[in-house]
């Protein structure tokens, strides 16, 4: 949904929490403090306090947005029903201060809310990979650098002397990728990590030739692409987690590269996102729908 859509089909506070309402509990409104369907509808006029109601059981007061990203938020909702759909639609990654401006918050506002929306998309999901399944990590974070990483001779080292990141991330052609921080990149993590996110009895791995991928190359299917020698070989490559990696580079560069890197996970996670959900017939939709279930 583009921003005229969502204006059109969100007006005003109401019809925004009409829609979390049928997303979040269909026709029967049930407290979100004990569960109860007994409970009365308010009918506040005061725009924040739309859609609170009264449980009968437990006495408490409630509004749909209970536990969400949206709690107790003063932002009316069609502003965050804006801001997610421009981040999901920015080709790179918005950068707080045109959220601002696009939506007359104050800087700090608009990225208190994007964080919110990054830890949205970064709730795990369900999807296990499988398949030809390629892994890979890169280094984000610092200065953007010329040398490619591989240009570094002793794959041993990778990581090591660096103040940069290093992601770990694997991907289903195809499918979806997966991606996250790592704490190193040695053979054991990699291996968690992989037996995480992908079936390994379903799968064949591709990666390049570093070493971190013996371990669980061990245990499946293992397709090894020596780039000091190539970079395709058949259907051996690593062009679709390299791809991906470019993605996120040009994200966080483009936009995020004065932000600390205690908050690369969430940046990450919006690059996966916005990646897996990219032919996705409506990604609002789904975004909402996702962030109600709590
Ligand atoms: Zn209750």
């Amino acid at each position: 949904m583009n921003l005229l859509e969502v204006m059109e089909r969100f007006p005003d506070q109401e019809s925004c929490i009409k829609f979390l309402e049928s997303v979040r509990w269909g026709d029967e409104p049930k407290c979100t403090h004990c569960g109860s369907n007994r409970v009365n509808s308010r009918h506040e006029r005061k725009e924040n306090l739309i859609g609170r109601y009264n449980c009968q059981d437990c006495k408490a007061s409630f509004k749909v947005t209970c536990n969400t990203i949206f709690h107790r938020t003063k932002m009316p909702l069609q502003k965050w029903f804006l801001a997610i759909s421009l981040m999901i639609n920015a080709k790179k990654s918005l950068s707080s201060h045109q959220l601002a401006r696009d939506l007359e918050l104050n800087q700090m506002t608009a990225w208190n809310m994007m964080q919110k929306i990054r830890a949205e998309m970064s709730k795990k999901s369900s999807v296990l990979l499988k398949g030809i399944i390629e892994a890979d990590e890169t280094y984000i974070g610092g200065k953007p650098r010329k040398r490619n990483k591989r240009a570094d001779d002793e794959p041993v080292k990778r990581g090591r002397g660096t103040s940069k990141t290093a992601v770990i991330g694997a991907v289903e052609r195809g499918g979806h990728v997966i991606a996250k921080v790592a704490d190193d990149l040695t053979g054991q993590s990699i291996m968690r990590f992989i037996k995480d996110v992908a079936s390994v009895d379903e799968s064949e791995l591709m990666t390049d030739e570093y070493r971190g991928y013996l371990t669980i190359g061990k245990e499946m299917k293992h397709h090894i692409i020596n780039h000091k020698e190539q970079y395709v070989d058949g259907d051996v490559h690593t062009n679709t987690i390299e791809g991906f990696w470019s993605l996120l580079k040009r994200a966080w560069y483009g936009t995020h590269h004065h932000y600390s890197v205690v908050y690369t996970p969430l940046y990450v996670a919006e690059a996966c996102y916005k990646y897996n959900y990219r032919n996705h017939e409506n990604v609002f939709d789904k975004f909402i729908s996702d962030s109600m279930i709590i």
